[in-house]
């Protein structure tokens, strides 16, 4: 027991020290933050039976509280993409995803597709939006970024050099549609696989299925012995 807790603190610290030679090596700075990745990753943390739920464009005055309470209901943290325009018309929405213990996620400014942008221009863009929610909620965690309609161009590369990881999916259920909720649920049921982050939409539209979809396929998943994860902030 003790040489397995001393091993792992050996292991922490030895994993710290070379978190900081690497920042140090890279930026030149005295900062001890992790090496953030520029790959864009599509899998939540954890092994086995484990997904990761995210949930995008809002927040949106009618579904994302409607989404909240489904989400402690059930006892599930998720990640939020949130879009600046957004965030700067509903600051209180934020604030209440980051005091229920979600993930929050830079989605852009205005869900432009920044594929063909410079970096410098993608950078001013997500500097805006991480301001914005950090005018809602100041030093609010921001640890990912996604790129709207998946067009990501230099973004990776400029998101992690603002602290942020790229987080993708591996399962879309396009619910912008909306196809009706029981339909969104088979999606659900039929594409999850180990490890899948699953990208969802509170916001850009009626949500309401995606909403109630959710609350019924979480107790599923859950009496299977699935569990609820997010994906890994660094790497
Ligand atoms: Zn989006």
């Amino acid at each position: 027991m003790r040489s397995s807790t001393l091993a792992r603190r050996v292991l922490r610290l030895a994993a710290a020290l070379g978190a900081v030679g690497l920042t140090l090596g890279a930026a030149g700075t005295a900062q001890a933050r992790p090496p953030v990745g520029t790959d864009v990753i599509d899998t939540t943390g954890g092994t086995g039976n484990v997904v990761g739920f995210t949930f995008d464009d809002g927040p949106n005055p009618v579904d994302t509280p409607r989404l909240l309470e489904v989400l402690r209901r059930h006892r599930v943290k998720a990640v939020f993409c949130l879009v600046g325009d957004q965030v700067e018309a509903h600051p209180e929405l934020v604030r209440r995803i980051v005091a229920a213990g979600h993930t929050l996620c830079n989605h852009s400014m205005h869900h432009d597709d920044l594929s063909a942008w410079t970096p410098e221009q993608v950078e001013a863009d997500l500097r805006q939006t991480s301001a914005a929610i950090r005018r809602a909620v100041p030093h609010a965690r921001i640890p990912f970024f996604r790129a709207p309609y998946g067009a990501w161009g230099q973004a990776p590369t400029v998101a992690a050099s603002l602290g942020m990881r790229s987080l993708g999916w591996r399962l879309a259920i396009s619910d912008w549609e909306p196809p009706g909720t029981d339909v969104l649920v088979d999606r659900l049921l039929d594409g999850i696989t180990p490890g899948a982050v699953v990208l969802m939409h509170d916001g850009g539209g009626d949500r309401s299925q995606t909403v109630a979809a959710v609350d019924r396929v979480i107790p599923i998943l859950q009496s299977r012995h699935w569990r609820f994860t997010r994906p890994d902030p660094c790497r």
